[in-house]
């Protein structure tokens, strides 16, 4: 039978405890609620993979996720369908790494969480024959996401001690500016727990922002249209389907468009209204643009996870000794910094107001001071905004 899946929700205890629970060691595996559990777990979780597929080629389901309390997880790799029951993680033999997955009890959620890439696991199949498996990268996160939900595990809480000023929701706004509450509960939670406990955005926030808040896809191409100078450039400098991180996005729409170009695209902002407005475009034109808040030294990415980082009107309102942090940050954590500034020939109604306008000479003589290289560069608008595309 297809059974209804569990979501974590604040407001409903019942479905918080089953999640919750450290699930029964499975000991009859012909007993009545074994067979009927598998049953329904391959059911669900086939119908799960009719809908959406499995295009990681690992997808998994849990008993309590459909309200069973025995230790059974089904799980889908490549074409093949395991049941594990019972399971153990037997040989670490991998590195530790983060993958970023989602779980079907906490609806719109991505994670950053760590595993073992490389285990064997030892279980017990749907006739209580022990077995074995050898299991890498994707594989090996899924079916270990599994074995956390049979300890009562949520992906938000292995996602809690990465950092505590890193975590990734993608929440979903509607137009009215209100998070919808059913199935959301989960997310008051995680802010309260990270210390990130604020109000949500409004509609007068968007509509000051926008004059016509409704229509975030536009906006988006219209952005686009205006920054394609900066768009080529990254894309020439980035290889196909590459990880991009942009920082300051404001509302995210060159992400937006990277992200519908197929490549993997994140963005790191600080302010949180910035924040949630960039969350809210992204929800809109419906694409995976990963959202995290906090610093960029902080992320917990490894050095050099991805191939370019890029700014739009961002650096130029640095000083001296905070650019050359910024950018020797940016070049540990990717191959490429690109970014956009104004020049002294920018035309004022282009500005914020906190800038520092250098001629195009000053920001080459600064980046070269940093011992850094010049790969590409380009002058658009009669000289008003300079590309910078800078190696190490
Ligand atoms: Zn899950």
């Amino acid at each position: 039978m297809i059974r209804e899946i569990v979501i974590y929700d604040i407001n409903r205890k019942d479905n918080n405890e089953i999640l919750h629970k450290k699930l029964k060691t499975v000991s009859d595996f012909k007993a009545k609620e074994t067979l009927d559990c598998i049953k329904d777990l391959n059911d669900t979780l086939d119908d799960i993979i009719a809908k959406q597929g499995n295009r990681r080629g690992a997808i998994g389901l849990s008993a309590n996720q459909i309200d069973y309390d025995l230790a059974v997880s089904a799980v889908t790799l490549k074409d093949k369908r395991y049941i594990f029951c019972n399971p153990e993680v037997l040989e670490e033999n991998g590195k530790e790494r983060l993958f970023r997955i989602g779980c079907f009890s906490v609806d719109d959620y991505r994670a950053l969480v760590r595993y073992n890439d490389d285990v064997v696991i030892g279980y017990e199949d749907e006739n209580g024959k022990k077995q074995t498996i050898a299991l890498k990268g994707d594989q090996s996160c899924v079916v270990q996401h599994e074995m956390d939900h049979l300890q009562g595990m949520l992906l938000f809480e292995k996602a809690e001690d990465i950092s505590k000023d890193f975590f990734i929701p993608r929440e979903t706004v509607y137009k009215d500016g209100n998070v919808p509450l059913k199935n959301h509960g989960w997310l008051f939670e995680l802010r309260r727990r990270l210390g990130l406990n604020k109000s949500m955005i409004t509609p007068a926030y968007y509509s000051s922002l926008f004059n016509d808040y409704t229509d975030y896809c536009a906006f988006v191409q219209k952005e686009a249209a205006e920054k394609k100078e900066l768009l080529e450039m990254i894309m020439k400098h980035t290889p196909e389907k590459g990880k991009i991180l942009e920082t300051g996005p404001t509302t995210s729409a060159l992400s937006v468009i990277l992200n519908q170009k197929g490549y993997d695209t994140y963005c790191l902002e600080n302010d949180p209204d910035m924040y949630d407005l960039a969350i809210a475009v992204n929800e809109q034109n419906k694409t995976e643009v990963i959202y995290a808040q906090g610093e960029l030294s902080k992320l917990p990415y490894p050095d050099r996870y991805f191939d370019t980082v890029f700014s739009y009107q961002e650096l130029e309102s640095y000083e001296e000794e905070k650019l050359s942090k910024v950018l020797a940050e940016g070049l540990q954590k990717a191959d490429r910094y690109i970014f956009m500034v104004p020049t002294i020939k920018v035309v004022s109604n282009a500005l914020k107001g906190n800038e520092i306008l250098r001629s195009e000479g000053t920001w080459k003589k600064l980046i070269r001071k940093n011992s850094l290289k010049i790969v590409d560069e380009k002058s658009i608008g009669n000289g008003g905004f300079l590309i910078l595309v800078i190696g190490k």
